[in-house]
């Protein structure tokens, strides 16, 4: 990453005329770009348009001005055209759409979209911000009043004064990605009854399924109906005012309103129509100094597609910060600084119903795509903090790591408390070039009611290295069924026969000193306790006896998740 101060500007200045940057889009990326371009080079003239009617909105608090958790709609504007202005020198044009390049001339056409009157604004640099739509399907009755994406604030306002006005009660959201599931809580926060439509087998489609096993069990706890692997057909109008979504299955489900949540895709029009390079993904192509293919013009945010640092394939990333840091180094290129954007690893967090779920890194799914086959990964299911201070709750954390050097490649985590501080860990020590050996070691916060003195994130990195010396050799979960193996349950009876692996038989941890013997050593042995530890320390007391052993990573915990989530087991 550098830094290094350059004061030419990066490209031909014309005389008598003062350095124009024009942006497109005033948000995430296009007002990051703008402030930090002004606090680099005062001379530089910056102006930027925005079609809608505010710049530099909250986009991330629409769910919750729904929700009604966001009361003042004012709260959601961070800053104004007037702050602009005054504090930062910089023009706002809101409600002015640009909609066209002309790369021969360096101008943008604009409109305005109240009037409709049209004029050209020359630039020395142009940047591209515009963003993400969300994806709207062909299907018939997607257009009816009563059926909303979230976007902008006048959506959510929409949004609002629907259920209000009609006093609605039933919504089905369609897509179960982070924005849906935070529409899904808000929208119950309103007190109304959720079901959510998802084309995949499982919710949060980031995560690996097994990994949303728990958060489809809280889900449905709270009353919210899933109806997964289906997908949307159409959506009809009732004769009483609601509608009827009516999904790939035949299923109907009838609703007051309904939102659209099932992804966004690139604003691309004007680049594709200016003919600068798109890529595979469908996102602007830029290099790391976030310059497309034309060298007066940058892109930044959702439109742009970027590296996955993980698996090295190009993506795009839909995601506030990104799109912040995207913005501020195109405002560092654009200035004359050497600044480089590393690429992204897809850190993410949502909140539902009181469950936190977040992600760092390439999922197990995202890794078979990029055929990265040398990798490992462990699940454990340790209290957020020290078990005997009261109130621990469990997170269900799985790492991924390249084999044979350790490097962390994901992570993943489910619970009700500390997830987003473990996963925070993990995308830092990813950031840099950590291993697992980095997380066994890593020092953190320790007081009873915070962590524990080995806290989750050491436990990963243990159990992982633990994995990488041999100390503890992992069973493929995915063989279980085909395994000539004898499955060992090392839990006391009690649990065992509150529900067990086929097949397995039960020596409790309690009696194995005194009862290995009775233990085949000819057979390979799958080991299984509750969430793993058990399971550890009998594949240690049997490996040291002579045993083949392996431990089946996680336990039965992670048995019942895999299971939920029918995979191969
Ligand atoms: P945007 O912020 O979308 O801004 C683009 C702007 O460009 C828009 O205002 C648009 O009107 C304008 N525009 C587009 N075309 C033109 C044109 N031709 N002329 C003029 N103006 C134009 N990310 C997270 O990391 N965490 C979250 O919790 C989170 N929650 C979200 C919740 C919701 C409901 C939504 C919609 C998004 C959420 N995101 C979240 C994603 C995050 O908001 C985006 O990744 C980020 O805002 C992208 O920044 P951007 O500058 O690329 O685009």
């Amino acid at each position: 990453m550098g830094d290094q101060a350059n004061s030419q500007f990066p490209f031909s200045q014309k005389t008598n005329t003062p350095r124009r940057v024009l942006i497109v889009g005033g948000v995430a990326g296009g007002a990051s770009c703008a402030t930090r371009l002004r606090r680099l080079d005062e001379s530089v003239e910056i102006v930027m348009f925005d079609r809608g009617p505010y710049v530099s909105f909250a986009n991330c608090g629409l769910p919750y001005y729904v929700g009604n958790v966001i009361a003042d709609e004012s709260n959601l504007l961070v800053a104004s055209r007037e702050m602009f202005r005054d504090r930062f020198n910089i023009e706002v044009h809101t409600e002015t759409e640009v909609t066209a390049v002309d790369r021969n001339t360096c101008t943008i056409a604009v409109r305005d979209v109240h009037t409709g009157d049209s004029r050209s604004e020359r630039y020395d640099a142009l940047v591209l911000s515009p963003g993400a739509a969300p994806i709207r399907p062909q299907s018939p009755g997607v257009e009816l009043p009563g059926v909303f994406a979230v976007r902008s604030i006048p959506d959510s306002r929409r949004i609002r004064s629907w259920i209000a006005d009609r006093d609605a009660k039933t919504a089905v959201v369609v897509g179960g990605g982070f924005i849906g599931l935070e529409m899904v809580e808000n929208l119950i926060h309103r007190e109304l009854s959720v079901a959510i439509l998802e084309k995949l087998p499982q919710v949060m489609p980031p995560l690996d399924p097994e990994m949303a096993i728990p958060l489809m069990d809280h889900l449905a706890a709270k009353g919210v109906q899933l109806h997964l692997g289906d997908g949307l057909l159409s959506i009809e109008a009732r004769a009483d005012g609601g509608l009827i979504v009516i999904a790939e299955s035949g299923a109907r489900l009838s609703a007051d309103l309904v939102i659209l949540a099932i992804g966004v895709r690139p604003e691309t029009a004007l680049a594709r129509n200016a003919g600068l390079q798109i890529g595979p993904r469908g996102g602007i192509v830029v290099d790391p100094q976030m310059r497309t293919s034309d060298p007066h013009i940058w892109a930044a945010g959702d439109v742009i597609e970027v590296q996955d640092v993980l698996t090295g394939q190009e993506t795009v990333l839909p995601l506030a910060g990104p799109a912040n840091r995207q913005g501020r180094v195109a405002a560092e290129s654009i200035a004359g600084r050497a600044t480089h954007f590393r690429g992204v690893q897809a850190t993410a967090v949502v909140g539902v119903l009181g469950l936190t779920v977040a992600s760092t890194g390439a999922s197990e799914k995202g890794l078979r795509r990029a055929g990265v086959t040398s990798f490992e990964k462990v699940y454990l299911h340790p209290g957020h903090h020290a078990a005997y201070y009261p109130g621990a709750h469990a997170i269900h954390l799985k790492v991924l790591f390249s084999v044979p050097d350790g490097r962390i490649l994901g992570a993943q985590a489910v619970g009700l408390e500390g997830v987003e501080k473990r996963i925070d860990v993990i995308a830092t020590a990813i950031q840099f070039h950590g291993t697992v050996h980095d997380l066994a070691e890593v020092e953190l916060c320790y007081a009873p009611q915070f962590g524990a003195a080995k806290d989750p994130v050491n436990l990963a990195g243990m159990l992982a290295e633990n994995v990488l010396n041999g100390d503890m050799p992992v069973a493929d979960w995915s063989k279980l069924s085909r395994a000539d193996a004898l499955l060992l349950d090392v839990r006391e009876a009690e649990e065992f026969a509150g529900g067990h692996i086929p097949n397995a038989i039960n020596l409790p941890l309690s009696q194995l000193r005194a009862r290995y013997l009775e233990l085949p050593k000819d057979r390979d042995l799958w080991l299984c306790c509750a969430v793993g530890q058990r399971g550890y320390y009998a594949t240690r007391f049997l490996t040291q006896r002579g045993y083949r052993c392996w431990n089946l990573s996680g336990g039965y915990t992670t048995y019942r998740a895999l299971k939920g989530a029918r995979m191969a087991i």
